[in-house]
């Protein structure tokens, strides 16, 4: 119980850390995250399942893991409301997949399970 508190304590330390973080206060991400606002002021993820809500998250498509090509690349970001980025996108990304649904019921994203086994 102590031991793993002490871990996740560690783990949050390491992240702190991460020297890519401080590219979230340059300028460049400041200007590139107003204009993917201004530019798509809605939640892409919402609009899939036919809802309508403000984005607030700019987020990267594409992991960049520190790799600043991926971080400052307009093309690599979306807008996504707060509840999207924080659960869906982040467990997308230890899943490999989306479980997000259309109004249809059928998965969005072509490498669900789902889908991938060729049923939709
Ligand atoms: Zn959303």
């Amino acid at each position: 119980m102590t031991r793993h508190r002490h871990a996740r304590a560690r783990r949050r330390a390491q992240r702190a850390t991460d020297p890519y973080r401080l590219w979230y206060k340059r300028t460049h991400w400041k200007a590139l995250r107003a204009q993917r606002l201004a530019d798509e002021p809605l939640c892409r993820m919402c609009m899939a399942q036919g809802k309508i809500v403000g984005a607030t998250v700019v987020d990267h498509v594409r992991p960049h893991k520190g790799c600043w090509e991926l971080f400052s690349d307009y093309e690599n970001t979306q807008a996504l409301c707060k509840h999207h980025h924080d659960s869906t996108k982040q467990g997308n990304e230890a899943r490999g997949y989306s479980v997000e649904v259309g109004p249809d019921g059928i998965p969005l994203d072509v490498n669900h399970p789902a889908r991938a086994a060729g049923g939709v």
